[in-house]
């Protein structure tokens, strides 16, 4: 991918101050997904990554990962895991607890979403502190799961996200 073509993908992205809370400027996708140039390049971005890497599953952060994560399965033939938010998951879960800078959150996967040692990609939009991903891989890893690498669109690098991945290769190609 040329970098005229991710510099596109991150003109486009909005920033919105003090969105959800006082403090936070919130760097939104949606003028990405909106755009059908765009969305594919960003969706490329990701592709060309796994034609050739030997990811059996995809799996999908809670909820903006989904909207990449879908595209990506559809693209390269491949089943879609979601982890989702304590409550949202029918079936019996794996649930996994973490701090955020303000109190803790749950995420969960269903028991029974990878075949033991499945090759697995885990896909979000943006890298912040990298708590919630964090907990996403060990999650897929209790599961069965075998974390290949994660990916974001975009990464806030100054929030130094990657010090909670260590051990996971992360590709980003959007840094803020
Ligand atoms: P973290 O666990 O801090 O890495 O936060 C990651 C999740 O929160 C991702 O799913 C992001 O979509 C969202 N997020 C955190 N901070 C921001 C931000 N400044 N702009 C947009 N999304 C954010």
């Amino acid at each position: 991918m040329d970098q005229a073509t991710i510099q596109r993908i991150k003109t486009a992205i909005r920033d919105v101050p003090d969105f959800p809370k006082p403090g936070i400027l919130f760097k939104d996708i949606t003028p990405v997904l909106s755009d059908p140039t765009l969305f594919r390049a960003a969706v490329d971005l990701f592709a060309e990554r796994h034609r050739q890497s030997g990811v059996q599953k995809v799996a999908a952060i809670d909820a903006r990962g989904f909207f990449f994560a879908s595209a990506l399965c559809d693209r390269l033939g491949l089943g879609l895991i979601p982890v989702r938010k304590q409550g949202k998951l029918p079936y019996k879960t794996y649930e996994l607890s973490y701090d955020l800078e303000y109190g803790s959150s749950t995420v969960a996967v269903h028991q029974d979403a990878f075949v033991p040692g499945e090759r697995v990609v885990l896909v979000d939009d943006l890298l912040a502190t990298g708590g919630t991903a964090s907990a996403a891989a060990r999650l897929i890893e209790r599961a069965g799961g075998k974390v290949l690498e994660i990916d974001f669109l975009v990464e806030l690098a100054f929030l130094k996200g990657r010090d909670k991945l260590k051990g996971y290769p992360i590709f980003a190609p959007v840094v803020f």
